[in-house]
This record gives structure tokens, C-alpha cells and sequence, in this order.
């Protein structure tokens, strides 16, 4: 576990497969994604590492169902109370612990065969359901009270997938999984849709944002992002 200064108020917790974001806001923590199932510890360990302590987490808003964004979510709510904001599509998913749909009705099938119906449980494909009352955002819904944090639809990478724009001195974005930086900026793999995912990449980059993060590698700067965005254009 890894703790890194982004800008003066968001940090990001580099955990052994996936980043999640610390914003410390002033009304509170605010945690971005929870790691997968197992995380709440390290996650609790950064929070402790920029000077904070888990009760002071307000918000947890999670990016979209994938078990590396999703799977740390129950575990951290059974010790501490905030409220959880996603898409209408990811609280769905968490709710009844499911962490992958296949995108079409033959690999859902192909799926099943593969995991013999369900009883073989691959880690990547359920989550610990979530039970708390999850709070649905949309294109365009500001975080309440969290100063301008906007909500982006970013589908491609999966079905329903949520970035976020934080309009701060150093703005923000938290661009999920529409792109990984971590051995090159590049978009990430798209389980959904290549080409949705490539619209989606322009549409982030059209932003005023100055620093990009993602679910996965290092931070880029905006003219990295826009260079990226526009290559498979
Ligand atoms: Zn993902």
C-alpha cells in the first residue's frame, strides 16, 4: 500500500491491484472506489497515513461494480457509517453482489458453463452484497454538499461506469477505468464497448480538468489525457 499527494486535498491509496481516492474535503472524507474484498484494512491505514482517522469518511462513491472497485464496500461499511453514491445500474449490481454481467446473453451462457452454474466461485465474479441504502447519481447530479463534484457517465469499460470531475484549483478528474496508466496511458479494456468507450475518452477529455487519475497506474496531465483520447479517434 502505497500513499500518494495528488493535489493539495486528493490522495490516492495505491493497493495491490487497484488505486482508490482519498478527497479530504471539508465536509468530510470522501472515498472514491473500496478496493477489492479485503482492502478495508490498508484503505484505513492510508486514511490514518494523511493525518485522518475512518470516522472521519463521510462518502464512499464508487466508480462502477468490478470486485477491484467494489468488493472492499461491505466490509468498510460494517465499521464505519456513510452514506454510498453510485449509478442506478452499479447499486443494483451491489446489492445483489454481482460484480460482472457479460455483455451479451451467449457469453453470460458460456459463463455459466465455465463456472458450472455458479458453484464455481471465481473471485472476480461476485462480491459481498451490499445492504446499506445506496444513493443513485446520474450524468450532470453534483455529490451533495462536495462542492462541484460532478458526475460523468463513462460507459464502455462496462455497461454503467461513473467519472468524476472535482473542480478545485488543480482540477480533477477521476477518470475510473475508461483508461489505465500503468505502464503507458491507454484505454483501458473495455468489456462493454471499445467503441463507447472511445466516445467516452472524448467526451472526459473535452473537461477542464489539469491532472487525470485512473482505477489503475499513475496520474497524467491533461495534455496526455487529450493525446490518448484522440488516437483511435
Ligand atoms: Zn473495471
Amino acid at each position: 500500500m502505497d500513499v500518494v499527494q495528488i493535489t493539495k486535498s486528493v490522495f490516492q491509496i495505491t493497493l495491490p491491484i487497484v488505486n482508490v481516492f482519498l478527497v479530504d474535503h471539508p465536509i468530510g472524507l470522501i472515498l472514491i472506489d473500496s478496493g477489492p474484498k479485503g482492502s478495508k484494512d490498508l484503505i484505513f491505514q492510508g486514511i490514518r497515513q494523511i493525518g485522518k482517522q475512518p470516522e472521519d469518511l463521510k462518502y464512499v462513491i464508487l466508480t462502477h461494480a468490478h470486485h477491484d472497485h467494489s468488493g472492499g464496500l461491505a466490509s468498510i461499511l460494517k465499521s464505519v457509517q456513510v452514506a454510498v453514491y453510485t449509478s442506478a445500474f452499479c447499486a443494483e449490481m451491489i446489492a445483489k453482489g454481482i460484480a460482472f454481467q457479460p455483455k451479451s446473453k451467449i457469453l453470460a451462457f458460456l459463463l455459466r458453463l465455465v463456472t458450472l452454474n455458479g458453484k464455481l466461485n471465481l473471485q472476480f465474479l461476485y462480491i459481498q452484497p451490499v445492504k446499506v441504502n445506496i444513493k443513485i447519481v446520474a450524468e450532470g447530479d453534483c455529490i451533495p454538499d462536495a462542492n462541484g463534484l460532478e458526475v460523468i457517465n463513462a460507459p464502455g469499460h462496462c455497461a454503467e461506469q461513473i467519472a468524476l470531475f472535482y473542480p478545485v484549483k488543480e482540477a480533477l478528474l477521476f477518470a475510473a477505468d475508461a483508461a489505465e496508466n500503468e505502464t503507458q496511458l491507454k484505454p483501458a479494456f473495455a468489456y462493454q464497448s471499445k467503441r463507447v468507450n472511445q466516445l467516452t475518452l472524448q467526451k472526459l477529455a473535452a473537461f477542464p480538468f489539469q491532472i487525470a487519475v485512473f482505477g489503475h497506474g499513475k496520474a497524467a496531465t491533461k495534455a496526455e489525457f487529450e493525446k490518448m483520447a484522440d488516437f483511435k479517434a
